[in-house]
């Protein structure tokens, strides 16, 4: 139904768009997201690099590199909001937060989260139905 979703940021300087599946979607507990994030655990949709396209505002978009990690977070210069951020694999994570907020607060049903991951590494128990794996 949906193989395409339109994004903004809070101010709409920048409008990105994701096509196609998510490579993984779900709940992700490891040290590198809280650290980069500053979160408990990330609520993530991850994509391949040529699956998201900045369709407006590129030059608003400002990227933070973690001093030692292969990371980075994407963020609107003007407003701040996070976009997305990369990992080690160069993967495209965006939150199901700004998704869900661009979706008038409902996440579109094929980016619900299927399990939780790293769920070994967590600050936070989680009492749900979802799989836990390590
Ligand atoms: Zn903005
Ligand atoms: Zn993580």
């Amino acid at each position: 139904m949906y193989d395409e979703y339109h994004l903004e940021c809070d101010c709409g300087s920048v409008k990105f768009s994701l096509s196609g599946e998510p490579k993984v979607r779900g709940f992700c507990h490891c040290e590198d997201c809280r650290e980069l994030l500053k979160i408990p655990y990330h609520s993530v949709t991850a994509w391949e690099k040529e699956q998201l396209k900045v369709e407006a505002g590129a030059e608003s978009v400002a990227v933070f590199q973690h001093p030692t990690k292969r990371m980075q977070r994407f963020y609107c210069g003007t407003c701040g909001e996070t976009l997305f951020n990369s990992n080690a694999m160069d993967w495209r994570i965006v939150s199901q937060l700004l998704i869900r907020k661009c979706y008038d607060g409902e996440l579109p049903l094929p980016l619900q989260s299927q399990m939780h991951f790293f769920y070994g590494r967590r600050i936070i128990d989680i009492d749900d139905s979802l799989p836990k794996r390590d």
